[in-house]
């Protein structure tokens, strides 16, 4: 069970909650590495006592926040040496709202440079392990947050999911990550990637965890034009007699046999449940992940270009004229991957060429969002696999940008449509963790939480630490 866990139960107090939390910290955290930035032990205790007398959902309890997401008085830099020095002089709106629960933030947590990547490799500070094993990578970009749960050390974390930075982590650390329907949790604060795909979102030990943190996260935001009217309640378990299940049949058709045969274990089980099984196409799948990336590059291209070192970020350079100064400042704050989309962005979005890949890239995006309509009018639910692959050996993708794009294939369609989609893990492939996406209609975030309730009794799959 989770030093939280046993916290919530009264099992253990505060001294030694945090104690035996930091010394696990210490003795694994210089090689999975989960942490860009970790507060002092004497501060966060001495925070966790005021919190419980505070009380709140959370009273006390330890948490993960992904290293784009505001924290005032703590460090957050994107993994980026253009930010690293940077620490915010206000809370992200998320932020605010689990500190009024009486959460307390333990660290920051190590991701992709700005969330561009899928393995936390293109972070500036290095790599984050995998904790199943040391020597694969946690995917991303969440992958600090997810890492922090899966080596134990916390049992609640925030990520952001822009084409699936929080279920990636998700499934390959053997956690519960939900990517929240668009314009339910406030993205103020967060330091934007690409902002119509994104949302900041939950990643837990397990579904109950999940389902408190986002009740607690979700809702409108003054701060945030893009957040709708929404409140979530905690979710009970959802039992699955006469839930109408479809297979993306040409999803599983693409994912490595021993995870296809994993979410096929989870698929029976689900039927003897109750559920009505039924096999399915996604029309036009394969324009997913062209349009996701053109769309991404392109917000990202604009988003970015703010960091100059005039207006925001690493600033060494000021001799020149402006055009010398940005280049060097910016040839030297970004790294590799963020360069490549920055180019591309702008490319895409050049005269001549923007008819040609932007307005394609959304068109595309339209028709992929009609055909799942069509899919939602005949099942309550859709499942794959989240990852088509296990967690890549360190080194394994980051030098071939294709080949890390395309793992992407099944958590960008959530992200393209606005829909809520959670990972959940369902079993275990050659010892490492395999996780089952769910994606459900737009808003029926609080039915997937409650659904996967159901599903972690089913398994047994819960509060999994390597
Ligand atoms: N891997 C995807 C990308 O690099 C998704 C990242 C994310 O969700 N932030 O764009």
């Amino acid at each position: 069970m989770s030093f939280t866990s046993k916290f919530l139960k009264g099992e253990i107090g505060p001294d030694d909650y945090v104690g035996k939390t930091f010394d696990l910290i210490k003795k694994k955290d210089s090689e999975i590495r989960a942490f860009i930035t970790l507060r002092k032990e004497e501060e966060v205790l001495q925070e966790v006592k005021e919190r419980i007398k505070q009380g709140g959902k959370l009273a006390g309890v330890l948490l993960a926040v992904k290293d784009n997401i505001s924290t005032a008085g703590i460090r957050t830099t994107c993994a980026s040496r253009m930010l690293e020095d940077y620490v915010p002089p206000y809370n992200a709106t998320v932020i605010n709202k689990v500190l009024k629960e009486g959460a307390v933030i333990i660290g920051k947590t190590n991701m992709d440079e700005f969330a561009m990547g899928s393995t936390t490799e293109t972070s500036y500070f290095g790599p984050t392990r995998n904790p199943w094993n040391l020597e694969r990578t946690p995917g991303g970009s969440s992958g600090g947050s997810a890492a922090s749960i899966a080596a134990g050390y916390v049992n609640l974390a925030l990520g952001s999911d822009t084409g699936g930075s929080i279920r990636a982590p998700a499934s390959f650390n053997g956690v519960y990550g939900l990517k929240p329907s668009y314009g339910t949790v406030s993205r103020f604060g967060l330091v934007a990637y690409a902002n119509s795909l994104e949302q900041i979102g939950p990643i837990a030990g397990n579904a109950e965890h999940l389902s408190t943190l986002f009740s607690i996260i979700a809702g409108e935001d003054p701060k945030d034009a893009t957040t709708i009217n929404y409140s979530a309640e905690e979710t009970a378990p959802i039992p699955l007699k006469g839930l109408r299940v479809g297979v993306i049949s040409n999803i599983m058709e693409s994912s490595d046999k021993e995870i296809v045969s994993s979410i096929k274990n989870a698929i029976n089980k689900m039927s003897d449940e109750g559920a009505i099984i039924e096999e399915t196409e996604l029309k036009n799948v394969e324009l997913a992940l062209p349009s996701y990336y053109v769309i991404a590059m392109s917000e990202a291209s604009s988003n970015l270009a703010r960091f100059d070192g005039v207006r925001y970020g690493f600033s060494r350079y000021s001799e020149g004229n402006w055009k010398e100064t940005f280049s060097k400042n910016r040839g030297e704050g970004f790294g590799l991957e963020v360069k490549r989309r920055i180019l591309l962005g702008s490319f895409i979005l050049s005269a001549g060429y923007y008819d040609q890949y932007y307005i394609r890239a959304l068109k595309a995006r339209n028709l992929i969002k009609r055909n799942m309509d069509s899919l939602f009018s005949k099942y309550d639910i859709l499942v794959s696999p989240t990852m088509p692959v296990l967690p890549p050996k360190i080194g394994e993708v980051i030098d071939d940008p294709i080949k890390m794009y395309a793992i992407d294939l099944n958590t960008v369609l959530a992200n393209l449509t606005a829909i809520p989609a959670i990972s959940l893990p369902v079993g275990f492939a050659s010892g490492l963790p395999v996780g089952m996406q769910i994606m459900g209609r737009y808003l029926s975030d609080t039915f997937l939480l409650g659904i996967s309730r159901f599903m972690e009794q089913l398994t047994g799959l819960h509060d999994l630490v390597a």
